[in-house]
Order: structure tokens, then sequence, then C-alpha cells
């Protein structure tokens, strides 16, 4: 029975959203995105004039905040509508013109991704490997610099894929500005969830994404740039190749209340209430979360038998890795979790692990609980011995021993 159609088209029968989406939620518990927080769900629903009055406090007080989250004084906060990648194209691509050059070091899937980005824009790109399992060396930096003498360094503070922390990041960065380089950090996992103090470390810019440490939703990012790396922007000779991520376009939204495209109102709305929430809980309580909850996972995971991929040193908290047991593939474990128990979780890019995140609101107690329980539950389900009583227990008993607060953590201190 199809309905007369005077245009000789009929719209497509689909289903509604509801049959689409699963009847219980999945607890997000994966590399992002991550659990939004009701308040941030209700900010993204809203629209309004993006060039009005309204709009224009709103943005005002998101680069207030947003200061506050990258640690920087710096003026130069901007948003821009898209993934977090758009944010590193941002900075790879305004940073750079025609065969200048850039050093990127290289952790994995992620830091790659800037030298192909600067690749695309012409720059003469060197890489610098690390090895799968470490942090990079700041000696081997300097190294790397001194042959190369690049305009431009980049390195991620904990990559993603591998599951590795840059804890050398601080020295990194301030080898790299002591031969006059402009260091870009990419902190899309990490931002909010551990200290990056942007001024006093020396970088010049900070990129991050809205749906990994801020909680906030995919497809509205931010990045700020310290006046050096504004002022070189400045003086390019060539425009930016990208009209849509043109830093000196974005300038009169984010900073002369202009126009530059349609700015993604309710993106802004959601990134302004999960900032608003950093700012409630604080930098340091949100640290002091961040650390205890995924320590306590960890503690858990071992407890259980399971194995972390990379060792404690160089381990980052923000996303767990852990060794797939053999006999498995990521894909089994990460169906039946889902299917099963409602949980998400990741596979990799390339790495013979799963991955947990420990990122916003994925760091709750109550979450944890679920999650180690359906991942132990899914081992066994799968054939692997698991001690899973053992691995909650080890977790509870971290918990326990581990203050909430940081009030609580300079009490028992004292
Ligand atoms: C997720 C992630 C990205 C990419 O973010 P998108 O929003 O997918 O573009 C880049 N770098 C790191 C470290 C990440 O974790």
């Amino acid at each position: 029975m199809t309905a007369l159609s005077p245009l000789g088209v009929t719209p497509p029968q689909v289903k509604s959203l509801d049959e689409i989406l699963p009847h219980e939620p999945l607890l997000m518990m994966g590399a992002g995105p991550v659990p939004i927080p009701e308040r941030v769900a209700k900010a993204n629903s809203v629209v309004i004039n993006h060039l009005g009055s309204v709009m224009a406090q709103v943005i005002d007080q998101v680069k207030s905040m947003a200061r506050y989250v990258f640690q920087t004084k710096s003026e130069w906060v901007l948003g821009v509508a898209g993934p977090a990648s758009a944010a590193m194209e941002m900075a790879v691509a305004n940073l750079l013109q025609k065969d200048e050059r850039i050093l990127c070091i290289n952790n994995g899937f992620f830091s790659h991704r800037m030298a192909e980005m600067a690749a695309r824009v012409g720059a003469d790109v060197h890489e610098l490997h690390v090895g799968t399992y470490e942090a990079a060396d700041p000696e081997r930096v300097r190294n790397a610099i001194e042959e190369t003498r690049p305009k431009v360094v980049t390195l991620v503070q904990g990559e993603t894929s591998n599951t590795v922390f840059n804890h050398t990041l601080e020295d990194i960065a301030k080898i790299a500005k002591s031969y006059g380089c402009l260091v870009v950090v990419d902190a899309v996992c990490t931002l909010s969830t551990m200290p990056l103090k942007m001024d006093e470390w020396q970088v010049d810019v900070v990129i991050t994404g809205g749906q990994k440490g801020l909680s906030s939703i995919p497809g509205a990012s931010l990045l700020a740039f310290s006046d050096e790396a504004w002022s070189a922007i400045k003086r390019r000779t060539q425009p930016t190749a990208q009209w849509c991520f043109d830093v000196q376009l974005a300038e009169n939204f984010w900073h002369k209340d202009g126009y530059h495209y349609t700015a993604p109102v309710s993106g802004i709305m959601a990134l302004h209430e999960a900032l608003k929430l950093v700012c409630e809980e604080t930098l340091e309580q949100r640290f002091a979360r961040h650390l205890r909850c995924s320590k306590a996972l960890q503690t858990g995971i071992e407890g259980m038998g399971l194995e972390l991929f990379i060792a404690s040193e160089a381990r980052l908290n923000s996303v767990v890795g852990i060794n797939i047991p053999q006999g498995l593939t990521a894909n089994q474990i990460c169906h039946h979790i889902s299917d099963v128990y409602r949980v998400e979780i990741a596979g990799s890019f390339g790495q013979p692990i799963v991955r947990i995140g420990q990122m916003g609101e994925q760091c709750r107690e109550h979450n944890l609980f679920r999650t180690l329980h359906a991942l132990g539950s899914t081992m066994r389900d799968l054939g692997v011995k698991v001690d899973q009583p053992n691995g909650m227990a080890e977790m509870e008993a971290y918990l326990q021993r581990m203050p909430r607060t940081i009030a609580q953590m300079a009490q028992s201190v004292a």
C-alpha cells in the first residue's frame, strides 16, 4: 500500500529511534564518548541566536572557564565546530606554512595524526618514534630537535591508543622552548583528568575535545594558544588553507562578537555546562577523583588475575589498557560485555588490548563496580579463569583506603 505521491517519490520507511536504541542505555566505559551529566544534556538541547548578546555572554564565560581548565592566562582560547581532530587540525594548519618544519613525537595512532595533518599543509614533517610501551624520553627529543631544528613540536599527553602517559611532558616542553620551538600538546583524553599547566610548563597550544575528560558531547572542541603562538599565526604570509579552521577568521566569532560560520550553539552550551561542573568541583578535587578511581579500577583488574598492558611508570590513568587473554579477540570481549552486561568498552587501534576509560563521569564508584563486575563475568563466560570476587574485593579495599576528597586527604596526612 503506497500513498499517492504527486512528486513520484515516497519517503523511506524507517524505524523510530526508540526501536533502534537499546532498551536499557549502555554504560559508556570505552575510550570516548563518555557519559554526560544531566546538566550537560539539558544545555545541549538549547538553540539560541549565535550572534546575540546572550551568546556573547556564554562565549565569554566559556573562555574564562576554559582558561582555568587549561591553566593559562592567555586570552587566545577558541572553540571549533568539530571533533578533537578539528582542533588538532586548527593548531597544525595555522602554525605551519608550506615547507616549514615540524617534529611530531609519535607515541602511536593519535600522536601520529598531527604528522598526517602537517603533511597535508605541505610542511616538512619529521617524526620521532617512541616505543609502544614507553613515555617519550626528553633527551631523545632534545637530540631530535638539534638535528631537525623544527618550528613546531607536537606531542600527546596521553596516547589513548596504547594507553601510554607522556609523564615527561613538562621537561619536553621546556626543552623544546629552549630551542625556540612552538609546543603543541594534544590533551584530548587527559584535560581536566590530571595536571597540565599550560603557562607554567610553557606549552604554546593545548588541544581538547568535548567527549572525553570534559564529559561533554562530541562535535564541539576547544583549544588555547599562547601569545607567542598567536603572533606566529598573525605573521603568516599565506592564508590558512582551510577556511573553516582559519584561526584569524575564528577570531571574529570568539573574540570580536562577529560572524565566521554559524556556531555549534548547542555544543557550546554543553561545553559551558561541562566546564562549569569542572569549576564547581575544582581541578584539584577532579584530579584526585580521577586518580583514585582509575587506580582502584587497575587494582581490581589485576586482582582478578588480568594483566595491564603498560607498566606503572608510563601507564595512562585516563584510559586503561588490558591484555587480551590467550585465545580471545577484542571483538568477542567487547560484544559480550555489551550484549550481556550492557557495558561498552573499547578495542584498540593495533594493540592486543581492550580499553576501559576513566574520564569525567566514567570515574564514579558505582560505574567502576558495574564495569569491573561486567568485565570479570565476561571473562568467565568466555572461558577465562579469573578470580572475580578477589578483584572486586581489592577494588573495594583500595577505595576504602584512599580518601575521597582532598580535604580528607589533607586530614589523613596530618
Ligand atoms: C580521541 C582522541 C583524539 C581524536 O578525537 P576525535 O574527537 O575523535 O577527533 C585525538 N587525540 C587523542 C589523544 C584522543 O584520545
